[in-house]
């Protein structure tokens, strides 16, 4: 399962949910975060491999979004 490239809330214990300490869910027509503790009981650290190339990720597709509106 991939990890959020969004921040949000999770939507079993509500905690906020920084980059790369979640799920994304499909959830009707769009997406939904569900926290790494909730959905597998690990704890993350912002040094896990997978947290640094989720947030990799997001700032490139950050970067993508301003050319997109640069143009
Ligand atoms: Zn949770």
């Amino acid at each position: 399962m991939a990890r959020n490239r969004y921040s949000g809330t999770c939507y079993c214990c509500g905690t906020h949910t920084p980059v790369g300490y979640g799920h994304f869910e499909r959830h009707g027509n769009s997406w939904r975060i569900k926290c790494v503790k909730c959905a597998s009981g690990r704890v993350v650290k912002d040094t896990d491999k997978e947290v640094i190339r989720a947030r990799k990720l997001a700032n490139k597709s950050r970067e993508e979004n301003n050319y997109e509106r640069n143009q």
